[in-house]
């Protein structure tokens, strides 16, 4: 019963999720694509020089090397909750939660990220590529990554990939992971559809990608009655949905900047560990 409901509900957020129709940015800078050839070989020698690592400790900081990283929770690919990988071992009374941040750098992504590191937690944001055409927004992403959140894939234009063609929709992700990678220096591990809808072709290009998709448990940003902080807070923080493993949907607004602050407090205070993503394997991994 509890699952119907669950299931019901979640059919309304596909089509009310993420329905906000952000307008593009007014114009996008198309020179940044200069230095794409030579990050691909200096990926090549990347690999080779693996061994090195024992004995060039001191180095560590400047490579990022996600390999060191021991995932401990995943996402369950039916309800995109997130889990401990290790149920049997975990602790069963630790409550989680993951923070997600769509149709991002819209302008507010920088004031969510400094929120974020004052209370010591991490997020995802998930980028629409169109907005890191200008140097504003890839700069943006850049500093946010270095802060330590990670950036996942939302499409290029926000694009509803069953109106696409396969060709489109392999642009829409790829051009999005190509402008990531260029920006970060990694190809994104995590992508979320808008709307929610995935293709049985979008599914192959994410495996492809060596991505993992997500959707979400529950979100409230987009509907004109929380479009203010207060109420976000209060629906957030006070939401039946709200459980353990919950993925949480926000957005790229004002209003939802604002609201972090006492959202991240609210969820600490009712005992709820967020979840840092570099910790989530992505299930190709
Ligand atoms: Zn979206």
């Amino acid at each position: 019963m509890k699952n119907k409901i669950y299931l019901s509900l979640l059919s309304v957020f596909f089509l009310t999720g993420c329905n906000s129709q952000a307008p593009i940015p007014e114009e996008s800078n198309p020179e940044q694509n200069n230095e794409e050839t030579e990050e691909q070989v200096t990926d090549d020698q990347a690999e080779d020089t693996e061994t090195d690592e024992e004995i060039t400790d001191e180095n560590e900081e400047n490579e990022e090397n996600e390999e060191e990283i021991t995932y401990q929770y995943k996402i369950n690919p039916n309800t995109f909750s997130v889990e401990p990988i290790d149920e049997e071992n975990s602790d069963e009374d630790e409550k989680l939660v993951l923070l997600t941040f769509d149709d991002a750098p819209y302008g507010n992504t920088m004031e969510i990220a400094e929120a974020l590191e004052e209370k010591n937690v991490k997020a995802l944001f998930f980028i629409n590529g169109m907005y890191m055409e200008d140097e504003e927004g890839f700069e943006t992403i850049q500093k946010v990554h270095d802060m330590g959140f990670e950036i996942g894939n939302h499409t290029h234009t926000h694009a509803k990939l069953d109106d696409y063609s396969q060709d489109d929709q392999l642009d829409e992700i790829v051009k999005t992971n190509d402008i990531i990678e260029e920006a970060i220096g990694e190809r994104p591990r995590f992508f979320r559809a808008p709307h929610g809808i995935m293709t049985d072709y979008t599914k192959q290009v994410i495996e492809d990608e060596n991505m993992t998709w997500m959707n979400w448990s529950f979100g409230y940003d987009w509907e004109s009655e929380y479009q203010d902080s207060a109420a976000l807070t209060d629906i957030t923080l006070n939401t039946e949905l709200l459980s353990d493993g919950s993925n949480i949907l926000m957005h790229d607004r004002e209003w939802t900047a604002e609201a972090v602050p006492e959202i991240v407090d609210g969820l600490i205070e009712q005992g709820f560990t967020i979840v840092d993503p570099k910790l989530i394997q992505n299930g190709t991994e």
